[in-house]
């Protein structure tokens, strides 16, 4: 993309609305536009980024079975009464009605519909076990929306929601889910602790919510200082193996690790007191296990092996994929900008022109530009006529990880100069060296 091409309105003054810094930064940065009151429009650069987070949301998903679908966001109340939710839910739904005086919302959530999905279709167990997941737009009328998408009314929201015949195999489903989302974070770029919790209105016994340590989190936590050591890298792992997965869970879950909801400080108290931390924490992410909550009232039942009718385990999973932009930038930025993770990034790499319009500068923008297009990279070329210095402050307020800098004193010596956001250091080489070194590190082999 050629920046002269593109829509980027950044702005110049710190909004005085943003209390907190990714809030802040995805204005300036021209990501979001506020619409009305929680609720955003997504500028070409913010739509790249909540892309680029859904994708790997999606390949995580499918990489642990789940099957990618999509329900609507306005349904009808009926089946949230089936539930009981439908009165349960306060103030916080939306409700709508329609020309035919129909009582419909625009979903917070969605486990009544799939379950009626999955009763309409599913009679036996051999059926099962059955993972079914969407990212969609939600609504909750929250109370106090705030910090621009980190609690928004409107948020894109991936939500998985698994039908398992036994207790226990629905206890792997939530295992299972763990261990993606381990996954999920880290490939963003986060740490995202698993947390004890409390489950809140969409009810059962297990549930883990996943936090990112940040000093605006909304939530208070209690936890070991051991747990932050904790990486799930790159093993391998088999989804269907129940042991493997559980092995995963213990390791991720058997230090302490609590929202403020099901703090307990006389368990907290016995762990050495320089390992013990009182943080705050960004919820990205819940899994709950909640047995035959839906399955039971709305009549979700299949045939086991030896033809009883019983009601399916589920649960349900959520990540906060619009809340994910601005708890990354929470967790990276520093006093210039955005500083996005390799995963994440809009563009792979920015070019500055230090001098637009010299026909060698062109040219060798020109040739850095079709060569990271070629390798399947997508460059930003910053191609206006400006000062060096507007074009620096852009690049570093947008926070590609790598900028090539294109001059003419480095050329007559054959070299631009390669720039990594996160540390600042500046490294001459040749275009092409430049080129294979960005080729290299978004391929991981460097
Ligand atoms: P919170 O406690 O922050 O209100 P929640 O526990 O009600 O969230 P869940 O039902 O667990 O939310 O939804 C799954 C995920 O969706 C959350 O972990 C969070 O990342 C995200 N999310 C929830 N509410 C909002 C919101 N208002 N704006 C943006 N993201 C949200
Ligand atoms: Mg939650």
């Amino acid at each position: 993309m050629r920046l002269s091409r593109y829509f980027l309105p950044v702005l110049k003054e710190t909004p005085a609305e943003a209390q907190i810094v990714s809030h802040r930064l995805m204005l300036r940065a021209g990501m979001i536009k506020q619409a009305s009151a929680g609720i955003y429009s997504w500028l070409p650069l913010g739509f790249k980024v909540l892309r680029r987070v859904e994708q790997i949301v999606h390949e995580e998903q499918i990489r642990a079975g789940h099957l990618p679908m999509l329900m609507p966001t306005i349904q009808s109340a009926d089946l949230w009464r089936e539930s009981g939710r439908y009165d349960a839910y306060g103030a916080e739904m939306l409700r709508i009605t329609d020309r035919h005086e129909r009582d419909m919302l625009f979903t917070p959530t969605a486990e009544e519909l799939i379950t009626d999905i999955f009763r309409a279709h599913v009679t036996s167990y051999r059926d099962l076990p059955l993972t079914m997941y969407q990212i969609q737009w939600k609504f909750r009328d929250e109370i106090r929306p705030r910090f621009g998408v980190m609690r928004g009314r409107e948020f894109l929201m991936k939500d998985g929601y698994n039908f398992d015949l036994t207790k226990e195999d629905a206890l792997h489903a939530y295992n299972r889910h763990l261990v993606s989302y381990l996954r999920t974070y880290e490939r963003m770029g986060l740490q995202a602790i698993p947390m004890r919790a409390d489950s809140g209105p969409i009810g059962g016994d297990d549930t883990h919510e996943f936090l990112v340590l940040a000093e605006t989190g909304e939530s208070e936590v209690f936890y070991d200082s051991e747990i932050t050591d904790l990486r799930f890298g790159d093993r391998e792992i088999d989804y269907d193996d129940h042991a493997q997965c559980r092995a995963v869970l213990d390791e991720f879950t058997s230090r302490y690790a609590r929202t403020d909801e099901t703090h307990d400080p006389a368990i907290f108290e016995q762990i050495p007191e320089e390992r013990r931390r009182v943080a705050r924490g960004i919820e990205v992410g819940q899994i709950f296990y909640f047995g035959t909550k839906y399955s039971e009232p709305m009549g979700a039942v299949v045939t086991d092996g030896e033809g009883n009718r019983v009601p399916v385990h589920m649960g349900s999973h959520g990540i906060g994929v619009s809340r994910l932009v601005g708890a990354i930038i929470e967790a990276c930025h520093d006093e210039n900008g955005i500083v996005w993770p390799e995963g994440v990034t809009p563009f792979h790499a920015g070019i500055v022109n230090l001098k637009q319009g010299d026909v060698s500068c062109d040219a060798a923008c020109e040739g850095l530009y079709k060569a990271l297009t070629a390798a399947g990279l997508e460059p930003l070329y910053d191609d206006r006529e400006e000062r060096a210095g507007a074009k620096f402050a852009t690049m570093d307020l947008i926070g590609l990880p790598w900028r090539i800098t294109v001059g003419p004193r480095g050329l007559g010596n054959g070299v631009v100069e390669l720039t990594s956001r996160k540390t600042g250091e500046s490294e001459e080489m040749s275009p092409e060296a430049a080129v294979d070194r960005i080729v290299a590190i978004y391929s991981g082999a460097a």
